[in-house]
Order: structure tokens, then C-alpha cells, then sequence
């Protein structure tokens, strides 16, 4: 590797936890090779841009910014993730600045083509999938908050015909138990409180005979690390084994993020889901039955191709019966190369809008709900940092079931754990009486 001089860089990162992981990845790569990372354009000798292509508006707002930053004219501009994987070469045509695309498994490749942009004015583009030294050999970024992420797998097969992703990131890789280990026991050692395993599907997780259950466990009891969280799972793969563990370990947060897209069987075979609604309320039901504390959120699309109004009153139907805490809610939009990108569009904007208002006002209400019901209750949380309300004297937190809570920050620093009563809910955020330090 050829590194001529220290270069400054400034990264950004746009859609997932995966990318936000991936920049931090890229950034302590470049640290490695002796170049300093800076939290601003304007004086950046390159520019990296992370980007996300899992809905078209994603990848505008990406494009948007590149051409945004490509004012800066000295820097070399560099574009990665999905939408650098997606596009390739043609980025160069729509953004004249950029000098490097480099797609999802080819970031070990940045070094020297950055450097070979900068002295020479060289223009490269990696997109070739399927390389194991991503997954394996990332390099950690130590410093940083106190709650981090680890990426456990990479890729997706699981093909749900709306998505983008298993063309963009591959098939399922592992990584080894060996590295995950090493990399949570350095982060606890730097400071990290709770770790959150990642990947597109955790519970594909394998590595030998060590599935993800195994792994968790391993985690909760080889390394230090105070709070241990996991995102995303699929519902048909996750099983009592995870909630076993959830039960059975303190530390092991209860919390899922279980998307179910859909509540009608019509349209969860159309998604090509892997599983009924009646399969997922079984699993709801599940995890509420051996974990009675849990929280469970998820994810819900409108206006999928043909979805009729008695399909979406099954959606309805399906979120009020599994109380979720939280859904992040979508209307439908065709990703081109996909399998339903060939299904017609056929739900007008406006049915799509309408839909998407009543989702929101059900999730919403369900909520207050669930929420409501734990005022008064007592909850230990992990302190993240300074809230964003009267003049920085709270700090902010989050309960086990990953929800917010507010408290005054008198001596308690982030980092800490407390053991709060929660008072008051305001726009869906506890405020909370700190009763022990733990
Ligand atoms: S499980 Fe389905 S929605 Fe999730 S990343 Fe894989 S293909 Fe996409």
C-alpha cells in the first residue's frame, strides 16, 4: 500500500446501521494508513459519501448531496455502499466530481485508490461481490460512544421480492466467532457499554456449530460488556432459543425488531415473506409467552402491487392484535432489478397516502398505549448523552425494551447505568427519577 502523504477526510453516511458501522469501518482504515479524519468538508483533501439505494428517494437525496459537495473542487470525491454498487461507473456521468466508486465489498480497495486519485487524478470503480476480507478484517474504531454496533453477518438470500439489498450485498457471510469476540472485548476496553450484533438477517449467524443463539451467549459471558442487543432478525428464522436466552440474561436486552411487512397472507407470499401471518403472531405470541417484558418493534410497507382494502384492513388488524411498540412505516415504491419491479404499480398515490395516514394513526394509538401502561414503572437505562431539551440539563437513555427516557443530569455522566422510575410520558419520551446508580 502506497500512502504519500496525510490526507484529510471527511465521511458521511446516509440510510442503515449497517453503513454508519461500514464509514466508521472505512474511517479507522484511513486513520490506520496514516491519514486524519475531520468532522467537515471544507477543508477535506477527500470526500467519502456512504449511500443507500433501498428506496429511489434514497438515492436522490444521496445524489443531491454529491453534487452539493462537489464545490469543494480540491478534494477527491469518493462514493460508497449500495448506491455506488448499484450504479458503478455511471456516477461518474451524473457526478462529473467523483473520482472513486466503491462498492459494498470493496472497501479495502479505498487506500490506494484514493491515493492514486489524488496524485495522479486517477478515476476506479470496485464492484466485484463476494470477497470474505470485508467481513473478517474491517478495522475497529475504538473511541465513540458508548453504545456501538458490531457486524455479525453480511449479505441476504432471503430474495423478498421488494428489496434490493441481496443483489447489492451478497449472499450471507459469517464472520468468525474469533473476530466478533475480539472486536466487543475491544470495544468494552475502550469504553463501549452495550453492543448491538448487526446484520440484514442475525439469526443466518453461522460459524461451524455456533448459531446466533450460541454466539449471544458467548458474548453475555466472555466479555464484560454491560448490555447486549441484535438487528434485524426474520421472522420465520428466530426462535424460542433467543427468547430463551432474552429470559434468561438480564443483560441480554428485551427488545426485537421482527418486521412483518404485511398482515395479509395474499401479499406476505407476493413480498415473498417465508411466513404467514399466522406464523408471525405465533412468534409474537412466542416471545411474549418466555419474555413477558419485551418490547417488539417492526416494519410495515402500504400499497405493495395489488393490495386490496381488505388486505390492508388484515395489516390493521394484525397491528393492533401484536401491540408493537414502535413500526417504521413505508408506502410502496418499485426498486428496479427487483422481482416486484416486473408487478405493476397498480395501488394509485393517493390510496398509498391514505393508507399510510390510517397505518400511522393505529401504530401511533397503539403506542400511547403500550407506553402509557409502563408509566410509574421502574426500568434501568443506559445513559447515551446529552438531551436536546433545557439547555443540556438531561441526559438521555434507553430502557431494555429500547425506550427513551429523560433524566436530570445533576452527577451522573453517559455511560452510566441507572435505575429510574419513570414519571411522565411526553411525545412518546419518559422523563424518569433516577432511584439507584447500578
Ligand atoms: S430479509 Fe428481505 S427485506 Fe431484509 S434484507 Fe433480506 S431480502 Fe431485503
Amino acid at each position: 500500500m502506497r500512502i504519500v502523504r496525510t490526507l484529510t477526510v471527511y465521511c458521511e453516511s446516509f440510510g442503515c446501521q449497517m453503513n454508519a458501522y461500514d464509514t466508521d469501518g472505512i474511517g479507522a482504515l484511513l486513520e490506520g494508513c496514516g491519514h486524519r479524519i475531520v468532522g467537515s468538508p471544507d477543508a477535506a483533501d477527500c470526500i467519502i459519501v456512504n449511500t443507500c439505494s433501498v428506496r429511489e428517494h434514497a438515492e436522490q437525496r444521496a445524489i443531491g448531496r454529491l453534487l452539493d459537495l462537489s464545490r469543494h473542487r480540491e478534494a477527491v470525491i469518493v462514493v460508497c455502499g449500495c448506491m455506488a454498487q448499484r450504479m458503478g461507473a455511471r456516477l461518474f456521468d451524473l457526478v462529473p466530481a467523483v473520482k472513486v466508486v466503491a462498492g459494498t465489498d470493496s472497501y479495502f480497495l479505498l487506500p490506494e485508490a484514493i491515493s492514486n486519485a489524488v496524485d495522479n487524478g486517477e478515476r476506479s470503480v470496485f464492484i466485484e461481490l463476494g470477497g470474505s476480507s470485508v467481513i473478517e478484517t474491517m478495522p475497529e474504531k475504538h473511541e465513540g460512544p458508548v453504545s456501538r454496533y458490531v457486524a455479525i453477518t453480511r449479505g441476504c438470500e432471503n430474495y423478498c421480492s421488494y428489496c434490493i439489498v441481496p443483489y447489492l450485498r451478497g449472499k450471507v457471510r459469517s464472520r468468525s466467532v474469533r473476530s466478533i469476540m475480539e472486536e466487543v472485548d475491544g470495544l468494552a476496553e475502550s469504553g463501549a457499554r452495550e453492543v448491538t450484533l448487526l446484520g440484514q438477517n442475525v439469526i443466518a449467524f453461522r460459524d461451524g456449530s455456533i448459531g446466533f443463539g450460541e454466539l449471544a451467549r458467548k458474548v453475555l459471558d466472555e466479555t464484560p460488556i454491560r448490555r447486549l442487543r441484535f438487528l434485524t432478525s426474520h421472522p420465520r428464522d428466530v426462535g424460542a432459543d433467543v427468547f430463551e436466552l432474552m429470559a434468561a440474561e438480564k443483560r441480554f436486552c428485551s427488545h426485537i425488531h421482527l418486521p412483518v411487512q404485511a398482515g395479509s397472507n395474499r401479499i406476505l407470499e407476493a413480498m415473498n415473506r417465508g411466513y404467514s401471518r399466522e406464523t408471525y403472531l405465533a412468534k409474537v405470541r412466542m416471545a411474549r409467552s418466555i419474555v413477558p417484558d419485551i418490547a417488539i418493534t417492526t416494519d410495515i410497507i402500504v400499497g405493495f402491487p395489488s393490495e386490496t382494502d381488505a388486505d390492508f384492513r388484515e395489516t390493521i388488524d394484525l397491528v393492533r392484535e401484536a401491540g408493537f411498540d414502535a413500526a417504521f412505516t413505508f408506502q410502496y415504491s418499485p426498486r428496479s432489478g427487483t422481482a416486484a419491479s416486473l408487478l405493476a404499480d397498480d395501488v394509485p398515490a393517493e390510496t398509498k397516502k391514505e393508507r399510510l395516514h390510517a397505518l400511522n394513526s393505529v401504530v401511533m394509538e397503539k403506542r400511547a398505549n403500550m407506553l402509557g401502561a409502563q408509566v410509574g414503572a421502574t426500568a434501568e437505562i443506559l445513559l447515551d448523552g446529552a438531551a436536546q431539551k433545557g439547555e443540556y440539563r438531561f441526559l438521555k437513555g434507553r430502557t431494555p425494551q429500547f425506550r427513551n427516557v429523560l433524566v436530570p443530569r445533576e452527577n451522573l455522566r453517559e455511560g452510566d447505568m441507572v435505575l429510574v422510575v419513570l414519571r411522565r410520558l411526553a411525545n412518546f419520551t419518559f422523563e424518569g427519577e433516577v432511584v439507584a446508580e447500578r
